[in-house]
């Protein structure tokens, strides 16, 4: 089977009709660059003698999206219409629910390829895109490397068990697809080809960011993050800095949250800014075979990324305390009456203001920047069960905040790290007060393994910027 065969779907039995163009409806892999299925779609138009158009549909209720995650998208997406524009490719920016802007937009066209998501919303939305329109829908499958039915057909139970899949598989998809020149170009838009007026929900990102985010009602409770601007470019030059600088002490420093020694790269995955598969290689590029570094950094990439996906893909309820093994639900269950240090209200929690230091550190560090360090992710996720009635409460909190300040929030990853403090892809420890067999972190073990105090220091008093040193 070829890359295509893998990575496509055929999202319903409708077949190609006589259209007057392909449309790539761009949902999850925000990119111009090394993106499959927009590569897909180019290649299709130019067998059909076609052009190709990419549309994306950008709804102002995306369940826990706030300014920060709608600045950084926009931002993404102006780059990439610029690229795509320079490509040959027109790139329109509708307003409106996928589910109601799609079908229209694809009323007069051949064909729609899309890419993949595997979070609940975006699911159901291609879903019913698919049933609604006339023509056929192929979802391709560019934001992971080993495409999630490919790597395994059922949920893991670890990162093991996925890993002995993954790895035989590396090598045949650590390919970058083959980039395709339009044979018709359709910069030059005429509107009548898409067969209805879509003037009035067309945006117009060459006016800017804000002015787009000017007419949406969305909350605008969360400042756009003071680190990250998001786009194509800029997740280049991280990786490129983190190649240069970082990758190869990455096994050894990756850990240490006053140092910052990681690629800082998860927001732009999230928006499907850059694709893994390009990290990968650059990475396999920069380093050589069987060096530590690498290694560790490609099983963060790959192995912990895409067990993530398979969470998501299939467990139903992986945003949900329900979502835990037995055991883990059984054993905190067992400890739900043990005696609590401190009970917080969410506001404080939000705030960062309970009585650990290192904690509110990392609160701060995510609202701020909109990125906690991924060490400190764990304590803070371990924390709130301390600091909950129920571990069920408990995950509802850590989701929450998670979502609302992390930019690579609303993520596979998200879910499956929230998930992993209470439990999930872990095994069981000796029995301890309120977390039972899960395994539970300390404060004493931060100062044991690292500077924390300067960790703590830079965020006392809202400190600002990255922390690699
Ligand atoms: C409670 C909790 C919440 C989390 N929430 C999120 C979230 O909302 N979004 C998110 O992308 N990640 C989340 N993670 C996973 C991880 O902490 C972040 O992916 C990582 O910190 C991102 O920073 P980086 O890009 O600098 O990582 P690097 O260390 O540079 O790693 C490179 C890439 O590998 C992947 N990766 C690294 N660590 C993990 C991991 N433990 N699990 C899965 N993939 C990983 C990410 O895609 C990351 O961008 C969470 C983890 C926990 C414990």
């Amino acid at each position: 089977m070829t890359q295509r065969d893998t990575r496509s779907v055929r999202l319903n039995d409708n077949s190609d009709s006589s259209g007057r163009y392909v449309l790539y409806w761009m949902q999850a892999s925000m990119r111009a660059e090394h993106n499959p299925a927009l590569e897909t779609a180019v290649a299709y138009a130019n067998e059909r003698n076609l052009p190709c158009v990419a549309a994306f549909s950008l709804t102002d209720d995306f369940p826990g999206a706030n300014l920060r995650h709608y600045t950084f998208l926009l931002e993404g997406l102006r780059e990439t219409q610029r690229t795509l524009h320079a490509r040959g490719v027109a790139f329109i920016l509708f307003l409106g629910p996928p589910d109601e802007v799609i079908p229209a937009a694809a009323a007069a066209a051949a064909m729609v390829i899309t890419d993949r998501s595997y979070l609940r919303e975006p699911r159901r939305w291609r879903a019913e895109v698919a049933r609604r329109v006339k023509t056929a829908v192929v979802q391709v499958e560019g934001d992971v490397v080993v495409p999630v039915e490919q790597a395994s057909p059922k949920e893991e139970y670890s990162a093991a068990t996925l890993r002995r899949k993954l790895n035989p598989q590396l090598e045949q998809y650590l390919q970058l697809p083959t980039e395709h020149s339009p044979q018709i170009p359709s910069c030059n838009l005429d509107w009548a080809q898409l067969g209805r007026d879509f003037r009035q929900l067309q945006q117009d990102l060459d006016r800017g960011v804000h002015t787009v985010l000017a007419t949406m009602r969305i909350d605008r409770g969360v400042r756009p993050s003071s680190v990250y601007r998001g786009g194509f470019s800029e997740a280049a030059r991280r990786l490129q800095e983190f190649l240069e600088q970082r990758l190869s002490e990455y096994h050894l420093r990756r850990n240490d949250p006053a140092l910052g020694w990681v690629s800082n790269l998860s927001a732009y995955l999230h928006f499907g800014q850059i694709s893994p598969v390009y990290i990968a290689r650059q990475a396999q590029a920069a380093r050589p075979p069987g060096d530590p570094g690498l290694e560790a950094f490609i099983e963060e990439l790959v192995v912990r990324r895409e067990l993530s996906m398979n969470f998501t893909q299939y467990n139903p309820y992986y945003d949900q305390y329900n979502c835990l093994p037995d055991w883990a639900q059984q054993t905190l269950e067992t400890h739900t009456h043990d005696t609590r240090s401190e009970l917080y209200e969410l506001a404080r929690l939000e705030q960062g203001e309970t009585a650990d230091r290192y904690w509110n550190a990392a609160q701060r560090e995510m609202v701020d920047t909109g990125k906690m360090h991924g060490y400190m992710r764990m304590y803070w996720g371990k924390r709130l069960i301390e600091w909950h009635r129920t571990p069920r409460e408990a995950f509802e909190t850590a989701v929450y905040l998670n979502d609302k300040y992390e930019l690579d929030g609303r993520d596979p990853n998200g879910y499956a790290g929230i998930a992993w403090c209470f439990g999930k892809h872990d095994r069981g420890w000796p029995e301890r007060p309120v977390f039972g067999k899960v395994r539970s972190m300390t404060a004493g073990g931060l100062k044991r393994k690292f500077d924390i105090e300067r960790y703590a220091e830079r965020w006392s008093g809202g400190g600002k910027g990255e922390t690699v040193t």
